[in-house]
């Protein structure tokens, strides 16, 4: 049970379009399948929504978190004491020629990998290589996920985004602090996202999709549950990835109750089924103090570890 009484979270349902849960188990939001409960759990269906639920938030002073698909996020076993914003459903519309063709406006609830999809096949080239990122393009902005040589900076042309004082903006791309899987946003809710696409061949998109889609399905556990790469690739000089450093130091297999360093991907920390989340925190723990001692690199956290 969460600490925040009912009484004062009842109102949240009368001031929202989308469905309200309450003392929901997040485990079922997360592509780790691990996580306790939210006091609540909110679907906002609009950005007037999102404004709603954030002023409540604030004249109730209550904790809140933006979640996606939850493909990047490790939260506590604890859960999180406060009010889950969860952007997918009723906010995954899409709004094709804004501005000519090759320019499509998303909501932030959109899943990457369908939009890599649609836009592959209407003969659009720039986010199809995200075909296999399991998240929605919110968080995908967030952390600037990316893969194949393709990351969301490369095509957003603007996000609509809340604040956290609930101030509505439109943020053009060159006022966006990207970096390797990072935006730097923080403290705000993306709900819309406008993309610049090239034209190119559907054909030849999809060739690619299959081809980057094979590599996945033969390099990564992409049917266990777990977060993708746990560890970013070390910056600098350093030449090797982060599963190439977890490898080579012998981890791979290692495992604390349910979590397990992943045979086929050394990156990869996978729930076997029974991991909670102190199961995860203490193999990336192990895993850091093995490269530190073997290799004298400091590996940094993709995953956003939720306390
Ligand atoms: C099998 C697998 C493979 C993966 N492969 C890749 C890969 O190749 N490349 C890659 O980059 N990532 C990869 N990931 C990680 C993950 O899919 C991406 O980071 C994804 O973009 C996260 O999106 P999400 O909607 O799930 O975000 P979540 O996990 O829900 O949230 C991630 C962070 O963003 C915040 N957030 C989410 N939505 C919003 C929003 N609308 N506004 C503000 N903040 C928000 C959350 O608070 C959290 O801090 C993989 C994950 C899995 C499970």
């Amino acid at each position: 049970m969460t600490k925040i009484p009912l009484d004062s979270l009842s109102e949240l349902a009368s001031r929202v379009r989308g469905t309200v849960e309450f003392d929901e188990a997040l485990a079922r939001y997360t592509t780790y399948r691990i996580g306790g409960a939210a006091a609540a759990l909110v679907a906002p269906q609009s950005t007037e929504d999102v404004v709603a639920v954030l002023q409540f938030c604030n004249d109730a002073a209550i904790p809140w978190l933006a979640l996606g698909l939850g493909s990047n996020v490790l939260i506590s076993d604890a859960g999180f004491d406060g009010v889950v914003i969860r952007l997918g459903k009723g906010m995954d519309w899409v709004d094709e020629d804004v501005d000519g063709p090759e320019v499509w406006q998303v909501g932030a609830g959109m899943p990457t990998p369908r939009l890599a999809r649609v836009t592959a096949r209407a003969g659009l080239s720039g986010i199809h290589r995200l075909i296999g990122v399991p998240g929605t393009v919110g968080g995908g902005v967030v952390m600037n996920a990316g893969a194949h040589r393709q990351d969301f900076s490369q095509t957003v042309r603007s996000i609509e985004r809340v604040d956290s004082d609930c101030t509505v903006r439109t943020v053009p791309t060159d006022e966006i602090s990207w970096r390797y899987r990072s935006s730097g946003i923080d403290r705000a809710i993306v709900t819309a996202v406008t993309f610049g696409f090239e034209p190119a061949d559907p054909r030849v998109l999809e060739r690619d999709i299959q081809r980057h889609y094979e590599w996945r399905r033969q390099g990564t556990p992409f049917d266990e549950p777990c977060c993708g790469s746990v560890f970013r690739n070390p910056e600098g000089r350093q030449r090797r990835s982060a599963g190439q450093l977890i490898d080579a130091a012998g981890l791979k297999g290692f495992q604390v109750g349910g979590a397990q360093v992943s045979d086929r991907h050394a990156n990869y920390i996978v729930n076997r089924g029974t991991a909670t989340a102190s199961n995860v925190k203490a193999v990336i723990e192990a895993v850091r103090e093995r490269v530190l001692a073997e290799f004298g690199i400091e590996l940094q956290l993709e995953v956003r570890i939720i306390e």
